[in-house]
């Protein structure tokens, strides 16, 4: 069984089709990539399986559930977690403490409990505060937990996004152009820490990315929209040798590469 299902999805904004009859799936724990020009519809279909929006027609199964349509909470809380393309941090708070509004939602205590510190109160805060480290050392930003989280180079708020995206326990980590605005050496090491994570926590990836050297890298498979429409789907070295994707969206570079 297929982990995540798009069945003929349709996404129609007033009079724009933005995301038209497209169809896939990803097994478990594979890596997949999600590429096309600027405005292709990558981001909506993100959109339409963290339940951002409705799909105008068609299904999105998750684990054989039919979840189209569902509110992105339930979404989350059913494995599915997200970055985003536009890096979205509580800016003002540690790095420590972004992770801990993630990993927070765990804590069954309540408020009594909270004000005269019970041992139990104690005892959980500790859980959350050592699994936060985990996942802050997961990424490399052990040396960073008490920055504020605009502080931090660009690089490393991408890294803490995706380490709080890791925090909400997911199945399906969809990854939204992680590598945009770094250098080649950034991207090196955001490659490695992808092929960790995913190794770590058993993922499944869906990466939207315009780097192709982090998508050849990463994905033996990848998808490619144009005009909100599937163009096509194959390994790397299929849509590495398609003329049609050659020319459109990889450049003569990848012809042979
Ligand atoms: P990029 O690579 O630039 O991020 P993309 O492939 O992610 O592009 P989308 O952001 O999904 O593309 O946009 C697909 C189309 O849908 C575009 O024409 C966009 O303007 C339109 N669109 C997306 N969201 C909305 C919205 N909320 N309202 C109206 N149109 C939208």
């Amino acid at each position: 069984m297929p982990l995540l299902e798009l069945k003929n999805v349709t996404k129609t904004f007033g009079g724009i089709v933005a995301v038209k009859d497209v169809s896939f799936s990803t097994e478990s724990e594979e890596i997949v990539g999600l590429i096309g020009p600027n405005g292709a519809g990558k981001t909506t279909i993100f959109n339409l399986i963290t339940g951002v929006y409705k799909p105008t027609e068609g299904n999105i199964v998750f684990e054989g559930q039919d979840i189209t349509g569902s509110n992105p909470v339930s979404i989350v809380k059913g494995g599915i977690a997200r970055t985003f393309q536009n890096i979205r941090l509580f800016n003002k708070l540690s790095v420590l403490e972004n992770i801990r509004t993630v990993l927070y939602r765990e804590a069954d205590y309540n408020l009594g409990n909270a004000l005269i510190r019970t041992p139990k109160v104690t005892r959980i805060e500790k859980k959350l505060y050592d699994k936060s480290l985990e996942y802050l050392e997961v990424v490399g930003l052990t040396d960073y937990v008490n920055n504020r989280a605009d502080s931090l180079p660009y690089g490393l708020q991408r890294k803490l996004e995706i380490a709080r995206a890791l925090a909400l326990d997911p199945k399906l980590l969809l990854l939204d152009e992680p590598a945009a605005g770094m250098n080649p050496d950034e991207c090196i090491d955001l490659v490695e820490l992808i092929m960790k994570i995913r190794e770590k926590y058993n993922l499944t990836i869906i990466l939207i990315e315009h780097h192709m050297d982090v998508v050849m890298e990463l994905c033996p498979r990848i998808l490619v929209i144009n005009f909100g429409e599937m163009l096509m789907e194959g390994t790397k070295q299929e849509v590495q040798t398609h003329p049609r994707v050659l020319r459109a969206y990889l450049g003569e570079e990848y012809i042979n590469a």
